[in-house]
């Protein structure tokens, strides 16, 4: 069993779900379960939609619209003969959307968020099914919110393991090829749930763990994992393999490699896991497995911005000792920061973190009843893997000005401005 993953990018109209066909027919990886998110930028049409539910119903029907017209568009290139089964499906699938909207009252953004955005995925994946079908290619649909079961932590559900292992195993035909969206899942009342944004990798190493998946593949439109971001940092060198263990470095620092819960499961079973171009899909791409480190041995870039660096010291010259930590600690977690990086010395205490709900008012006015705070917002956080000092050199050249930096044996981390 193999699985394959195609995200947004790999299905963005037409021309790319045919290449997806073509790629599925080259390659004789049977058995095999494909993975689909939604197409190209339609999660975000689907976001915008939820939140016009909150604030302007107008824009939802406008979005709601839009969405249709994309999706129309792409079955009216891909099909040359009527296809009245996917019509009728894709009819019905919008009206289950808009009778949501109408008719049911809820208040929790997450809730509505959840049972509403994964049609995104729910229309990518009969779109795809009817064209596979349509190229001859023998092919199951399932769905994923009967597999993959997760707690009602909306948004950014866990897995229950255990049950998800045998329905996926349940519900995988193994002589077939089999069809499943990424991100969604469902819980244990029926309601439907998300894994987070990006969450189709997870899916896809979800899948791979259930089956004991002798490789997974994500099909991405970039050659494969690279050192750096090639929109902030140019030249950029494709890694050809890495570690386990780097990886989920890397994505835990913030690369935008894959999603960052991906790497676990495929990693307790060690399956490997490769990134690879859908529009080079003869070359190598990157191999996360066993072995290498991380091969060629390069600096990696990572850039976080606009963050704040807060420099936190006692009104009475005392030192910045463990009860004043926890107290600034349980303040950030109750104000729901993201902290990136904290260093204390004997006065001061500096933390940078992202300000994800914009409570930093709220936060640095309590802190300020105790304590010395001087602030820096907008902040860019940097952190380099593997360093050395030409590394070191690009990133805090070019005028940047330090305000703090910390050193590990493999990494270090600069908050500039
Ligand atoms: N469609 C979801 C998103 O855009 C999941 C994914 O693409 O992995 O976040
Ligand atoms: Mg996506």
């Amino acid at each position: 069993m193999k699985i394959y993953k195609f995200g947004g990018a790999s299905l963005k109209n037409a021309e790319a779900i045919i290449g997806l066909g073509k790629l599925i027919l080259s390659k004789h990886d049977r058995p095999l379960v494909v993975i689909v998110s939604a197409m190209g930028k339609m999660t975000n049409a689907f976001e915008e939609m939820v939140n016009a539910y909150f604030k302007n119903r107008n824009h939802l029907i406008k979005t709601l619209h839009l969405i249709k017209q994309y999706h129309g568009s792409i079955v009216n290139e891909l099909f040359d003969t009527p296809q009245i089964e996917l019509e009728t499906i894709l009819k019905n699938l919008y009206s289950e959307i808009h009778f949501f909207f109408q008719n049911e009252l809820h208040n929790d953004h997450a809730y509505v968020y959840d049972q509403t955005v994964v049609y995104g995925e729910l229309i990518s994946s009969h779109i795809i099914f009817y064209y596979l079908k349509s190229i001859d290619i023998k092919v199951n649909l399932i769905d994923s919110r009967n597999c993959i079961k997760t707690d009602s932590y909306y948004r950014d559900a866990n897995v229950d393991w255990k049950k998800t292992v045998d329905l996926i195993n349940h519900h995988v035909d193994s002589d077939y090829m089999t069809l499943a969206q990424g991100f969604i899942a469902g819980d244990l009342k029926g309601n439907s749930t998300t894994l987070g944004r990006e969450g189709s990798d997870y899916t896809a190493a979800i899948y791979g763990y259930a089956l004991d998946a002798k490789s997974v593949t994500v099909w991405k439109d970039v050659r494969g994992i690279l050192n750096a971001n090639p929109k902030i940092f140019e030249p950029t060198v494709l890694i050809n393999e890495i570690s386990y263990r780097e990886a989920i470095e890397l994505a835990y620092y913030g690369a935008s490699v894959i999603h960052p819960k991906t790497i676990q499961p495929v990693q307790r079973k060690k399956i490997p896991f490769y990134v690879k171009s859908f529009k080079y899909p003869h070359k190598a791409g990157t191999k996360i497995g066993l072995g290498h480190k991380i091969q060629p041995k390069v600096s990696c870039f990572i850039k976080k911005e606009k963050l704040v660096l807060l420099k936190i010291s006692t009104l009475d010259f005392s030192f910045m000792i463990e009860k004043n930590i926890s107290e600034v600690f349980g303040l950030l977690y109750q104000y729901q920061m993201k902290v990136e990086l904290t260093q204390n010395s004997a006065i001061s205490y500096s933390v940078c973190f992202y300000n994800k709900y914009q409570r930093l008012v709220e936060l640095i006015s309590v802190l300020k009843q105790k304590f010395k705070v001087i602030v820096n917002r907008n902040v860019t956080l940097y952190t380099i893997r593997h360093f050395n000092q030409e590394a070191i050199d690009r990133v805090t050249g070019n005028g940047k000005k330090v305000l703090l930096e910390q050193r590990g044996q493999e990494t270090v981390h600069f908050v500039c401005v």
